[in-house]
């Protein structure tokens, strides 16, 4: 583990923005945060509450080219080869990528996603400043063990940087101010993590997180998902701004000379009115209430399945913010069918 003073950080960041790989960090965009291209170290802001989305998009970007073809020819994937430093991550938004990792190497392999993040250098942070509709405390995700190249924790005067990694390690030599982080350094990067690990809890649920597929496995016909839904405005801003939502819809556009083309995808989202419509137009889920449900089943019992029982919310209170009629609060649907239905 190193330190570095608060002075040499900012130099550590320079020397990162001055090498041959892309930084992208969280800036201030007005009262808010976001991740963007960094341009100099004063603008990172390793304080801020939340970002509007999460870096998702670094890995899984909007909108991506797969490949480009000619009709009944050559086709060619289109592979992102662009080096990029990933600075400040949280520990929830990063377990939602180490869980996106998981989904996208198994079954079937996702070059596309899989290139670019072996490209990305991972730069985590604990958090500093609580949302306002955090709960990661709740979902046991304030806190992260894996999936970082380094985690910098600040600790008042400085920072300590745990550079865990081969990747890690070789960028840590544009910080030669580093030193070995003290016993009493430890400590205080300890208690920060013991803090976040209860305190990150804005919206207490109230049973442990690996009860949730239990707990849905009971409620598929209750009433809460239509009373909910009532109010959907079916605007998919909760599949949006979710770091755990990664559903892509596949287009292909073909070119004016009709002998070539190219295949891309999407961001789409399970909220979305046509979001399940099929051929024949058909839509399988075309009431509001089985989709706002399907939202929270993903979530909770249909990706803990997959991957060994981890639940695809990190806690991080986006789609809380994000939902104009107030609906699409995990917390406070889990805690009220634990109410009206009990545990088992
Ligand atoms: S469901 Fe909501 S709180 Fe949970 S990870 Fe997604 S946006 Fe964050
Ligand atoms: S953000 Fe709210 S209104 Fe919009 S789709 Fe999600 S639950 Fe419905």
């Amino acid at each position: 583990m190193w330190k570095l003073s608060k002075k040499d950080f900012q130099k550590f960041v320079t020397a990162m923005i001055g090498s041959d790989q892309q930084v992208v960090g969280v800036q201030a965009k007005g009262d808010r945060f976001a991740f963007g291209p960094l341009e100099q170290s004063e603008d990172l802001r390793l304080d801020y509450d939340v970002t509007l989305l999460p870096p998702k998009k670094y890995v899984l970007p909007q909108v991506e080219t797969l490949m480009t073809y000619k009709i009944g020819g050559d086709y060619q994937s289109e592979m992102a080869s662009e080096k990029l430093i990933l600075l400040g991550v949280h520990p929830y938004d990063l377990i939602a990528i180490n869980q996106m990792d998981k989904l996208f190497s198994q079954d079937q392999y996702d070059n596309h996603y899989m290139a670019r993040r072996k490209n990305i250098t991972m730069i985590a942070c604990d958090v500093v400043t609580p949302s306002q509709n955090v709960f990661a405390s709740s979902m046991g995700t304030a806190v992260v063990t894996e999936g970082y190249d380094i985690l910098i924790t600040e600790i008042g005067d400085g920072y300590v940087l745990d550079a865990a990694t081969d990747k890690g390690k070789a960028l840590m030599k544009l910080a030669p101010d580093a030193t070995e982080a003290s016993q009493d350094d430890l400590a205080k990067r300890k208690a920060v993590q013991d803090k976040n690990r209860t305190q990150l809890n804005k919206h207490p649920l109230e049973c442990k997180p690996s009860y949730l597929p239990k707990l849905l496995e009971r409620a598929y016909d209750h009433p809460i998902w239509e009373e909910k839904a009532r109010t959907c405005y079916s605007c998919g801003s909760c599949n949006t701004t979710c770091p755990t939502c990664y559903c892509f819809d596949v287009q292909d556009d073909v070119n004016w000379d009709l002998a070539t083309g190219k295949r891309w995808r999407a961001w789409d989202g399970c909220l979305l009115e046509n979001f399940a419509t099929v051929a024949g137009n058909h839509n399988f889920r075309k009431q509001r209430e089985s989709r706002f449900r399907h939202r929270l089943y993903r979530k909770a019992k249909y990706i803990p399945e997959k991957i060994g029982g981890e639940i695809a919310c990190v806690g991080c209170g986006r789609c809380i913010t994000a939902c104009i009629p107030d609906i699409a609060n995990p917390v406070a649907i889990y805690n009220a069918l634990l109410e009206d239905i009990g545990m088992e």
